[in-house]
């Protein structure tokens, strides 16, 4: 390729309403385009390192045994209504009606179609297994698109659907699928963590994301040095940091605390330490009776200790609370403990709620908490003593670094990670919801046994920049960058000398198989160098006149803090063997 007749377009500053390094890089690179909030054009700069991604996954899956099809973009309402996905989905689901009035939905995935393929033609447990796959536009309308391909509206995901006879075939399904990601991963060149995640109201333990790791990532993953303990924070256990409960020590009392409502600014009056203190969150569950009709409020108290958080997933699978919670209005809280928030506690309730302690809470003496009352909290509360022992104790918290870990084997680091794949074990989730059966050895039919496997191609894009990037631009693993080599002639329009040994280099990687690019635009070495670190080309060949007579070529790797001159006999195979370093 000819950098004249490429499409090069690049900018020295990035749009302003970009906000991570990722989304301005490839905004200046030329990669990608807006065109409206997370809807992006693929510029031919970025779209042959997405290629590149694609061409990737698309070899493991083929290896792993998948098989590639295209299911529609537009999908219509009936199959969506069959799993009740169709009203569950929410806004991220974007809905609309064609000229007859008919209702669709734009794929945000694919298992309602992917299982109505299956239903009709996986007919005997001969078929099996099966695994579908495709490289296709997603649709969501998330509601904070963001970072520009990493959390779009349209991108493209690898969504791949496995179809087994039997939980334990489905499990390996589902091993065959991790292996193939770890070895996508490992190609693309990027560090990354696979990590436990939450598995919903599936269950089990056979979920797992990949994570790239990266300052910036949405996702905390936690993680052990000692072992090979990974999880997302979401799912990550927090054992209780106490052994056991200590006997009181101090005498309960009531502390004055005017305009202190958070556990910092009241340990910090009190002079003590914020470990001592509990603080309260209270959530409500909208009851139903057996006719489904609304039967009241119930009101919980969940305890953490003040230097902790709760994790809102956990709380989200406890008896109780799993069918949905919300955060109690004002008026409840108000009716429930007679006080508004920032001073509440266990203590002197006006109506019953379901108190549940945190691992930890629950094995705390003398601790300090909200005293129901303005301006108020006491110390020196005891369970048992000043209060009943909390109706339920459980894991209601975010792990913090260096908590001990849960498999007992050293303690846990946090890092910041951004989600590039997920695999899934589905069990019989659509398949029941969408009666897809096949016919198993014994002539019954039986549920299909599914697993679903995302990766986010485009979102791959943001999170290799986020992770390989400096000062002057993107830095490119090989595996993705657009183009691996480019060529830079100085002096292009000048010198034929330098025009000859420049096709010559060029002509010769290309006859290698090496992707490369010459620079015959005729600009000076800065604006070539400043375009091409910008876009992140892993290595880089200068050929001047100067050098020439010398018998010099420049080699510079884009990691490299100075240029290496070569004798230029040598440029083409030295090229080759830091191509082969990755
Ligand atoms: P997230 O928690 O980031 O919203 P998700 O759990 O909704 O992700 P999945 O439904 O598992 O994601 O989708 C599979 C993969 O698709 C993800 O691992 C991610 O790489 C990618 N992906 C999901 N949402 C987006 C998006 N809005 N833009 C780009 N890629 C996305
Ligand atoms: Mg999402």
């Amino acid at each position: 390729m000819r950098a004249s007749q490429f499409h090069l377009f690049t900018l020295k500053e990035a749009p302003s309403d970009a906000e991570v390094v990722s989304q301005k890089l490839m905004l200046r690179a030329g990669m990608i385009r807006k065109v409206a909030a997370g809807i992006y054009s693929y510029m031919p700069m970025g779209l042959r390192a997405i290629r590149k991604v694609e061409a990737i996954v698309r070899e493991e899956m083929d290896r792993a045994g998948a098989m590639e099809l295209i299911m529609p973009m537009v999908q219509p309402a009936e199959l969506w209504d069959e799993t009740g996905r169709w009203d569950k989905m929410g806004d991220e689901l974007l809905r609309f009606k064609d000229r007859h009035e008919r209702d669709f939905a734009l794929q945000p995935t694919s298992e309602e179609v992917v299982t109505d393929i299956a239903r009709q033609e996986l007919k005997s447990y001969r078929q099996l297994p099966k695994n579908f796959y495709q490289i296709q536009t997603k649709f969501r309308d998330e509601r904070r698109p963001r970072f520009g391909v990493m959390r779009g509206r349209e991108f493209t995901m690898k969504d791949a659907y496995s179809f087994d006879r039997s939980e334990e075939a489905a499990g390996r399904s589902y091993d065959i699928m991790f292996a193939a990601y770890k070895r996508i991963f490992d190609r693309l060149g990027l560090e990354y963590r696979a990590v436990a995640a939450d598995t919903g109201a599936i269950g089990g333990d056979r979920s797992h994301e990949f994570q790239v790791i990266a300052d910036t990532g949405e996702d905390a993953i936690v993680y052990c040095p000692d072992s090979d303990y990974a999880a997302n924070i979401e799912l990550a256990e927090a054992v209780s940091l106490l052994a056991r409960r200590a006997e009181p020590a101090r005498a309960l009392a009531k502390a004055p605390t005017p305009g202190k409502a958070t556990c910092e600014d009241v340990a910090a009056l009190l002079g003590v330490p914020l470990a001592t203190t509990v603080k309260s969150l209270v959530l409500a569950t909208d009851d139903v009776d057996e006719k489904g009709k609304p039967a009241g409020v119930t009101v919980w108290l969940l305890l953490v200790r003040g230097d902790h958080a709760l994790n809102e997933v956990k709380a989200g699978k406890l008896e109780g609370l799993k069918a949905g919670f919300r955060f109690a209005t004002e008026a409840e809280i108000l009716e429930h403990f007679g006080c508004k928030p920032g001073y509440l506690g266990p203590i002197g309730l006006k109506k019953p709620v379901k108190v549940i302690a945190d691992r930890t809470v629950a094995h705390m003496a003398d601790f300090i908490c909200g005293a129901n009352e303005a301006d108020f909290h006491f110390t020196g509360v005891n369970w048992g003593r000043d209060l009943p022992e909390p109706d339920q104790v459980a894991d209601l918290r975010n792990v913090v670094e260096g908590d001990p870990s849960p498999d007992g084997r050293g303690v846990l680091a946090i890092q910041r990670g951004i989600e590039v794949g997920h695999v899934f074990y589905l069990g019989t989730k659509y398949s029941k919801a969408m009666n897809a059966t096949f016919l198993d050895e014994d002539g019954k039919p039986k549920h299909f046994e599914m697993g679903c496997y995302g990766i986010g191609v485009t979102r791959i894009l943001g999170a290799a920049i986020e992770q390989n990037h400096d000062a002057r631009g993107i830095v490119w693993p090989r595996a993705i960058a657009p183009f691996e080599v480019v060529v830079c002639p100085v002096g292009w329009g000048k010198s034929q000398a330098v025009r000859d040994e420049a096709q010559k280099l060029y002509d010769a990687l290309v006859a290698t198989g090496v992707d490369a690019i010459l620079d015959d635009r005729d600009e000076r070495p800065g604006v070539m160098f400043a375009d091409w670190e910008l876009i992140g080309v892993p290595h880089r060949v200068t050929i001047g006149d100067r050098g020439l007579k010398e018998g010099v070529i420049e080699y510079q790797g884009r990691r490299d803090a100075e240029a290496a001159k070569l004798p230029a006999g040598e440029v083409l195979g030295h090229v080759l063997e830091r191509l082969n370093q990755g």
